[in-house]
């Protein structure tokens, strides 16, 4: 198996983790990074696992979903409600856990099947990293 990564860098979204006791419960940003790491059994033509240049389907993703975005656990009592008043004041986008761990697994389960899709099946996110600043991340390694 061969592998290489991509890390988008500095991307400004919120979160909050409603069940905190802490400081995480209140909403408040980051400038992010989600690094992929790519495998595949054999190269393409060039000789790559994935051409980097072939990847702007995924920065776009993270443009229109994550870019300037206030993320919510879907369990989170609060939303609906914020949401209704002040929706025109968020982009929100609701998940399972915004934590940097369930974000990690989350955007394997959304990465993953585009990469797939782009690469008829050749190439697959092998690992998703998120890096919620430059002390703490969390990775998300499938079974
Ligand atoms: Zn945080």
């Amino acid at each position: 198996m061969l592998t290489c990564s991509k890390t988008y860098r500095d991307i400004p979204f919120a979160h909050r983790q409603h069940r905190h006791n802490g400081h995480c419960s209140l909403i408040h940003g980051h400038n992010w990074a989600i690094t992929l790491t790519f495998a595949c059994q054999k190269t393409d033509a060039n000789g790559f696992v994935v051409d980097f240049g072939d990847l702007k389907y995924l920065k776009t993703w993270i443009a229109q979903n994550l870019d300037h975005a206030c993320l919510f656990n879907e369990s989170d009592p609060e939303s609906e409600a914020l949401l209704a008043q002040f929706g025109h004041l968020f982009k929100a986008y609701i998940l399972p856990n915004t934590s940097c761990e369930g974000l990690a697994q989350h955007l394997h389960g959304v990465f993953n099947p585009m990469v797939r899709a782009q690469t008829e099946d050749r190439v697959w996110v092998t690992q998703v990293e998120i890096e919620e600043d430059s002390k703490n991340s969390a990775t998300y390694l499938p079974d």
